[in-house]
């Protein structure tokens, strides 16, 4: 199985519109970072983790040749903005699969009504196929069984995914003890830390260490990281061993 990083940048990206901080401006391309998602292939089977605002050139920069569903983690905008770029998958490939908790579905059918639309509907417009996630309840992707993992992004309720020894976890800021237990044995871990300073509903970077101290993953990879983090090469030599800043277009093999 592959894991292409297609977005490893927090809600507003990196370069913030109109920054001039350092990172914002820095030539290190791994200091580029687009709203964060995941494509994970393996097979003949093609999934993506969220779909952000940046989903068109993503898509197009990872050359992903068709979409077997779109997992969803939760419902801000910096996860679900680019879902009317699925057209082109839709007109090869009928109806999209997305999978996601019910209140994601609820979101995503206000703020996409016309995808939902099932008379009168635009003929442009692309349609999905909704499968509703719930905890506890492993679904099948491919030939492969995906589990959620429940967290709290501060006080809302989101999703991880465990697809074998991957574990895939953004927005996190509290995972109760019987959740990490389904985290055991990981090969791969992928956390989101956001910066150094706390935040309310993100870790910052001492509490995803804490986090994976504990899930003892042999690997990790931390994702949707703001600027203020610092830059990539700076960060990466205070980081333990085993523990990587993912970067936009990283790709590896679990
Ligand atoms: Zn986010």
């Amino acid at each position: 199985m592959k894991v292409w990083f297609l977005g490893t940048g927090t809600s507003q990206g990196i370069p913030v519109i109109g920054s001039t901080h350092p990172v914002c401006l820095s030539t290190d391309m791994r200091d580029k970072r687009l709203r964060v998602s995941v494509w994970i292939h393996w097979a003949n089977y093609s999934y993506v983790i969220d779909c952000g605002p940046d989903f068109r050139q993503q898509m197009l920069t990872s050359k992903c040749p068709k979409i077997d569903g779109i997992i969803y983690t939760h419902e801000h905008a910096d996860h679900t903005a680019g879902l009317d770029d699925i057209r082109p998958f839709f007109f090869r490939q009928g109806d999209i699969p997305i999978f996601a908790h019910k209140r994601v579905i609820d979101s995503l059918k206000k703020r996409f009504d016309y995808v939902f639309e099932e008379e009168n509907k635009y003929p442009g417009a692309p349609s999905v196929k909704v499968i509703e996630v719930v905890n506890n309840q492993p679904f099948l992707i491919g030939d492969k069984t995906a589990i959620p993992i429940s967290t709290l992004h501060g006080r809302l309720p989101i999703f991880g995914y465990r697809i074998d020894d991957f574990a895939y976890l953004t927005d996190v800021k509290t995972v109760a003890p019987e959740e990490r237990e389904k985290l055991r044995g990981l090969s791969v871990l992928v956390v989101s830390a956001l910066r150094h300073e706390p935040h309310n509903s993100h870790f910052n970077l001492e509490e995803a260490l804490e986090f994976i101290a504990d899930i003892a993953p042999e690997k990790t990879y931390l994702t949707h990281i703001s600027h203020m983090m610092g830059f990539h090469a700076e960060v990466e030599k205070i980081l333990p061993k085993n523990v990587f800043l993912a970067y936009d277009n990283l790709e590896i093999t679990i």
